[in-house]
C-alpha cells in the first residue's frame, strides 16, 4: 500500500512536472516567417544571426569621438563593425547632424552593408521623441506632457507623422518613440516624455503616435518603425529615481501600466523597448513571464523586442542576476531580448555565438530573434530601398510642419490661474520680464534636442525664439524691460534688485520660471519644490504691488504653494518646443485663448502626490477624534484643470438608456455652451465612478474626451458612447471585468446614473 502511494505521488510528480513543462512550451507558439525570411535564415551563419541581434552606438564608428558635427566614418571601423561582426543596426543619441551630414552617413553604412555577402542593410535607430530632435532643420513639438494637454488626438497624429516623415527622409527608419510609460510618480526626470498620469489618455494619444508613425504602410517615405517603450513599470521607481525599482502588484500593473502596451501593439506598433530597471525584484530585460508570457502569449506582440541602452550587460554589472556578463546574454535573450542596445563592443555577438554553440541558447530562439528584425527590415522596405535620397529633405522643417507644432504648442498651454482676469495683455502694457527661462532655449525644449540633455543652447537654430523674443515681437520692445539672460543659472535671472529698481515703471511683471533642459539621471531631483532663488522672484515681485504672472517652463510640476498666493496669474507652458516662445506669448497677449488642460495633479505639498483618479477615502484623515473630517485631496490645480479667456457652461447631460448590457452601448449627451464673449476651444471629459465593485473602485476615471471650438454664443451638443468596456477593471483574479451594478457619469458639475446588467 504505501509502495502503491508512494509510486502514485512519484507518478503525480513527474507529470505535474512535465505538465508544467508543457504548459511552458504550450504558452509560447514559435512564429512562422514569410519565405523570403526563411531563405534569408538558411544562408546565414550563427555569426551573422548575433551581428543582425547587435545594434550598436555611432560613435564606436565615427573618426573624432562623437560632440563634432564635422564627423567622418572611420572606413576600417565601419567595416569592422559590418563585415567581422555583421551589426545589425546602429543608433546615435549624442549629435546632431544636418540632413545632408544623416544622407552621408546612412548611405555610407548602408554601402558598406550591401557589400556584405547577405547584403542585408542596417536598421538605423533613433530618439525622435518631440520631433527628429538629432536633426538640424527637423521641427521640434512640445514634449508628450504638453500635447497630453492639447487632448486632441489628431494633433498627435500629425506630430508623428510629421516626425516620421523628417526622419524617413535622412533614411532613419526606426523611431525609439512613443514613450507609453504612465506618468503617475512627478519626481521620475522622464516625467516630460509621457502623456500625464492618465491611462485611457496615454493609450489613446499612443495609439494616434503609433499609427501616425507607421501609417499602413511601412515602405513609404512617409513612415517609419515606431518603438514602445519602455516596457513597463519605468515610470513609478518606488523613490522617483530614474532607473530604480518598482513596487507594482499585477493587479496594478495591468490596471494602470499595461493598457496603453496592449493598445499599441493592437494598432501594429513594430518594435517595443524593455525598462531598464526592474519590477518586484526581477530586472525587466531578465524577466521571461513580462517579455515571453505576457508580451508574446498574452498580447500577441510579433514584432522585434529590444534591449534598452547597455541593459543586457547590466543584469550583470548592475542588478547582479547574472555572475558573469555572459550569463547576462543568456539570461536575456532566454527570457525574450531579441536585440540588444549593446552599444560600446562586441561583446554581445561573441557571447551568442558561444552559447548557441554551447547548447544554451537554442537555435530556434536565435531564428525567431533574427527573423523578427529581417521581417522588420522588409516591411520597411529596406532590402529594396536602402539609401536615402537627397531629394527628399525639403519637407524637413518645411512651413507646414512648422505649423503643426506651432498648433500643437498653442493648444497645450494651460491657464492655471488668472485672477480679475490680468490676462490677457493688451499690447500698450508695460512688461518687467524677469527669470530663468524668460531667455533660455533649452528650457523650451528639454530632453532629446540637439543633444541627449537639450541643455547645448549654441546648437539650437537661430530661428527659434524665446519667450522674450516671442514677447518683443508681439508687443513691441518699447514696452518690455528685461535683463532676462540666456544662461539658466546666469545670476541675472535671479535679481531680485532688479526687480525692485525696475517695478515702478512696469505694469505687470512676468517671471518666467521652472526647470532648465534635462534627460534620464541627470534630472534626478531630491525636492520637487521649485528652488528658492526662483520663488523669491514671486516674492520680491509682490511687495511691489505689482499685478504677477508666472509662466512655468517646466517636464513636471514644481511647487510652490506660498508663493502662489501672491500670483495673478500662473500660465503653464510644459516643454512646448521650436514654437512654443511663439505660443506662450499669443496667449499672454490673447491671440489664442487658451485650451490646455493639465494631464496630471499638480501637488500642493511634496507629501501629497495623489493622482485624480485615487481611491474613495484614499485622501480623507480624520484629524482627531470629534474633530470633524478633513478633506485632504488638495492638489495644487488638478486632473484636467485649464482655463479659458471665454467661459463654458453645461446643461442636459442625458443618456439614452439607463441600463445596458455587454451586447448594446450607451449614447451619452451633454450640450457645451460658449458663454463668453469670445471664440474658444475646450475638450470636454466624460468622467465614471463606480458605486461598488469587487475591488475598491477610484473615485472617478476618465472614459471620453473630445475637444471642440465653440464661437461666443455657440452651443454644441456633444455626444459619447460608452460600451462595457468602457467601465472595466481589473479584479481580484487578474482578469478585466465590467460588474454589474450602477455607475456615475459625469461631465463638468453634471451627473447622471447608469446601470449594467451582466
Ligand atoms: C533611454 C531610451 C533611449 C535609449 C537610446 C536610453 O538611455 O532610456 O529611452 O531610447 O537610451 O538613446
Amino acid at each position: 500500500m504505501k509502495k502503491i502511494t508512494v509510486l502514485i505521488s512519484l507518478w503525480l510528480t513527474v507529470t505535474a512536472f512535465f505538465s508544467c513543462e508543457k504548459k511552458g512550451e504550450a504558452k509560447h507558439k514559435p512564429q512562422t516567417f514569410d519565405k523570403e525570411v526563411q531563405d534569408l535564415l538558411k544562408n546565414m551563419s550563427l555569426e551573422e544571426k548575433a551581428g543582425q541581434m547587435t545594434q550598436i552606438d555611432i560613435r564606436n564608428l565615427l573618426t573624432n569621438g562623437y560632440g563634432n558635427t564635422d564627423e567622418k566614418l572611420d572606413t576600417a571601423r565601419l567595416k569592422e563593425a559590418i563585415q567581422t561582426y555583421h551589426v545589425g543596426s546602429i543608433l546615435n543619441c549624442i549629435q546632431a547632424y544636418t540632413p545632408g551630414k544623416w544622407i552621408e552617413l546612412v548611405s555610407q553604412i548602408q554601402n558598406e552593408a550591401l557589400k556584405a555577402p547577405n547584403k542585408i542593410p542596417v536598421i538605423y535607430g533613433t530618439d525622435a521623441v518631440h520631433g527628429v530632435g538629432f536633426m538640424q532643420g527637423a521641427v521640434i513639438f512640445p514634449h508628450n506632457i504638453g500635447l497630453a494637454a492639447t487632448r486632441n488626438n489628431t494633433l498627435i497624429q500629425q506630430s508623428a507623422q510629421v516626425t516620421a516623415k523628417e526622419a524617413r527622409a535622412v533614411g532613419l527608419t526606426w523611431n525609439f518613440a512613443p514613450v507609453l510609460d504612465v506618468g503617475r510618480e512627478p519626481y521620475w526626470s522622464r516625467f516630460e516624455e509621457t502623456f500625464g498620469e492618465d491611462v485611457y489618455i496615454t493609450t489613446q494619444m499612443g495609439r494616434a503616435a503609433v499609427t501616425g508613425m507607421e501609417g499602413s504602410d511601412l515602405t513609404s517615405k512617409n513612415t517609419v518603425a515606431s518603438c514602445m517603450k519602455h516596457f513597463i513599470g519605468y515610470s513609478a521607481p518606488k523613490n522617483g529615481i530614474d532607473r530604480t525599482p518598482s513596487h507594482i502588484p499585477e493587479i496594478i500593473l495591468r490596471e494602470y501600466y499595461l493598457p496603453p502596451f496592449k493598445e499599441a501593439i493592437e494598432a501594429g506598433a513594430s518594435t517595443i523597448m524593455i525598462n531598464s530597471a526592474e519590477i518586484n525584484g526581477i530586472p525587466c530585460h531578465g524577466n521571461k513571464w513580462l517579455l515571453t508570457d505576457l508580451l508574446r502569449t498574452e498580447l500577441g506582440f510579433q514584432g522585434l523586442v529590444c534591449s534598452d541602452w547597455e541593459d543586457v550587460i547590466r543584469l550583470h554589472a548592475w542588478h547582479k542576476i547574472a555572475a558573469t556578463p555572459k550569463d547576462a546574454v543568456m539570461i536575456a535573450v532566454n527570457a525574450g531580448v531579441d536585440m540588444s542596445m549593446v552599444p560600446n563592443d562586441y561583446s554581445f555577438p561573441k557571447y551568442v555565438v558561444e552559447l548557441v554553440n554551447e547548447g544554451k541558447i537554442s537555435k530556434a530562439r536565435i531564428d525567431e530573434a533574427v527573423g523578427r528584425i529581417l521581417t522588420l527590415k522588409l516591411k520597411l522596405g529596406l532590402m529594396k530601398n536602402p539609401l536615402p535620397s537627397i531629394a527628399d529633405i525639403g519637407v524637413i522643417g518645411s512651413e507646414a510642419h512648422q505649423q503643426v507644432t506651432l498648433n500643437a504648442a498653442r493648444e497645450s498651454i494651460t491657464l492655471l490661474k488668472n485672477e480679475k482676469t490680468i490676462l490677457p495683455l493688451t499690447k500698450d502694457k508695460k512688461i518687467l520680464l524677469v527669470g530663468p527661462t524668460a531667455h533660455s532655449l533649452s528650457a523650451l525644449h528639454s530632453s532629446w534636442s540637439y543633444t541627449w540633455q537639450g541643455v547645448n543652447q549654441s546648437l539650437y537654430p537661430g530661428s527659434i525664439q524665446t519667450m522674450k523674443q516671442a514677447i518683443v515681437s508681439i508687443a513691441g520692445n518699447a514696452t518690455i524691460k528685461t535683463n532676462a539672460s540666456a544662461a539658466f543659472t546666469d545670476a541675472a535671472n535671479y535679481d531680485v534688485a532688479f526687480i525692485q529698481k525696475n517695478a515702478a515703471a512696469s505694469d505687470v511683471i512676468v517671471i518666467c520660471l521652472g526647470e532648465d533642459a534635462y534627460a534620464e539621471q541627470p534630472g534626478v531631483i531630491k525636492d520637487l519644490n521649485l528652488p528658492a532663488a526662483q520663488k523669491q522672484l514671486i516674492v520680491a515681485a509682490k511687495k511691489t504691488g505689482k499685478p504677477v504672472i508666472v509662466c512655468l517652463v517646466e517636464g513636471r510640476p514644481r511647487l510652490f504653494p506660498e508663493e502662489e498666493l501672491l500670483t495673478d496669474a500662473v500660465v503653464m507652458c510644459y516643454r512646448p518646443g521650436s514654437k512654443g516662445a511663439q505660443a506662450i506669448a499669443e496667449v499672454l497677449f490673447g491671440e489664442i485663448n487658451p485650451s490646455g488642460k493639465l494631464p496630471f495633479t499638480y501637488p500642493r505639498y511634496d507629501g501629497d502626490i495623489t493622482t485624480y483618479d485615487h481611491k474613495f477615502k484614499e485622501t480623507e484623515q480624520q484629524l482627531a477624534p470629534g474633530v470633524s473630517e478633513f478633506v485632504a485631496f488638495n492638489p495644487q490645480w488638478t486632473f484636467g484643470h485649464g482655463l479659458s479667456y471665454t467661459s463654458f457652461s453645461y446643461s442636459n447631460l442625458k443618456v439614452d438608456r439607463s441600463t445596458f448590457t455587454k451586447s448594446d452601448s450607451i449614447q451619452v449627451r451633454v450640450d457645451v455652451a460658449n458663454t463668453g464673449d469670445r471664440t474658444g476651444k475646450v475638450s470636454v471629459e466624460l468622467y465614471s465612478r463606480d458605486h461598488y465593485a469587487s475591488i475598491t473602485p477610484s473615485e472617478k476615471r476618465l472614459r471620453k474626451y473630445t475637444k471642440i471650438e465653440l464661437k461666443a454664443g455657440e452651443k454644441q451638443t456633444v455626444s459619447f458612447t460608452i460600451k462595457a468596456s468602457d467601465l472595466q477593471f481589473v479584479n481580484k483574479e487578474l482578469v478585466t471585468v465590467t460588474e454589474a451594478g450602477a455607475f456615475d457619469l459625469m461631465v463638468e458639475n453634471l451627473r447622471t446614473e447608469i446601470h449594467f446588467n451582466e
